[in-house]
C-alpha cells in the first residue's frame, strides 16, 4: 500500500483498518472515473482515497464548508482549539486541510471543494466511481447526502458510508439509516463491513 505514514498524525475521525480499506476500494474502482468524499475535515480520509486515486491516475472531489459539523463547534464533544479562527471567530479547516494536502503530495489529485454538499450536488453530472459519505450526522444531513449523491455512482461503483452502528447504544443511527435505505432500494448489494465502514456496491445494469 502506497500511503504516506504522516497519515496517523492528520486530525481525523478515522481508524487504520477503516483507511486502509477506502484505499484499496479507491484503487481497484477509480480507474473507471473520479471518486467523490463529502466531509474532508483535515483530510485524513482524504489521504486514503487520494492515494488509492493517485496509484490508477484518477481524482478525488473532496467536499466540505470547512466550518466544521455541530460535534466541532466550540463547547461540543469533538471541538478542537485549534481549528478555531480567533480573527473570524469560526472553526476553519481548510487551512490544515489544505497542509495536509500538501504533505502528501496530493495536490494533483485531490480537487477540494468548499461548500455545502448539497450545493454541489445540483448540477452534478460527472458518473462516480466511488462516493464516500461523512459529512453531517444529523438525520438530515446524512439523508440529503444519500439523496443527492447517490444517482451520480456508476453501475458497478461504490458507495461507503462512515459511522454504521447497528446497535443504537454506540452511535448515532443516521449514517445506518442510509445504508438501511441503500440495501432496501434493490440498486446496491452490501459487502463486508470494516470496523464502522459499510460499503455497498452499485448493482451493474
Ligand atoms: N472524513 C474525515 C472526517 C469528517 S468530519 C476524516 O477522515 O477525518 C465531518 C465533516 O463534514 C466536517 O469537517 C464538516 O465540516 C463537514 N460537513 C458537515 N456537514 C456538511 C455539509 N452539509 N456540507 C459539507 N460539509 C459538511
Ligand atoms: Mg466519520
Amino acid at each position: 500500500m502506497n500511503i504516506p505514514v504522516f497519515v496517523n498524525e492528520v486530525k481525523g475521525f478515522l481508524s487504520e483498518d477503516e483507511g486502509e480499506k477506502l484505499y484499496m476500494l479507491a484503487k481497484e474502482s477509480a480507474a473507471a472515473g473520479p471518486c467523490l468524499e463529502i466531509g474532508s475535515y483535515c483530510g485524513k480520509s482524504t489521504i486514503y482515497i487520494g492515494s488509492g486515486c493517485r496509484d490508477v491516475n484518477s481524482i478525488l472531489y473532496s467536499i466540505d464548508h470547512h466550518i466544521g459539523s455541530e460535534e466541532h463547534q466550540p463547547g461540543e464533544e469533538y471541538y478542537d482549539d485549534d481549528l478555531f479562527d480567533n480573527e473570524d471567530g469560526i472553526v476553519d479547516t481548510f487551512r490544515e486541510f489544505r497542509r495536509t494536502l500538501r504533505q502528501a503530495g496530493l495536490e494533483d489529485v485531490v480537487i477540494p471543494i468548499v461548500t455545502k454538499s448539497a450545493t454541489v450536488s445540483r448540477f452534478w453530472a460527472i458518473p462516480l466511481a466511488m462516493v464516500f459519505i461523512d459529512g453531517g450526522h444529523s438525520e438530515e444531513a446524512a439523508m440529503a447526502d444519500y439523496i443527492s449523491w447517490m444517482p451520480h455512482i456508476m453501475p458497478g461503483g461504490i458507495l461507503a458510508i462512515h459511522d454504521i452502528f447497528p446497535d443504537p447504544s454506540k452511535g448515532g443511527q443516521a449514517p445506518y439509516n442510509i445504508y438501511k435505505l441503500a440495501l432496501s432500494s434493490g440498486l446496491f448489494k452490501e459487502l463486508p463491513m470494516t470496523n464502522t465502514l459499510g460499503i455497498l456496491r452499485r448493482i451493474s445494469v
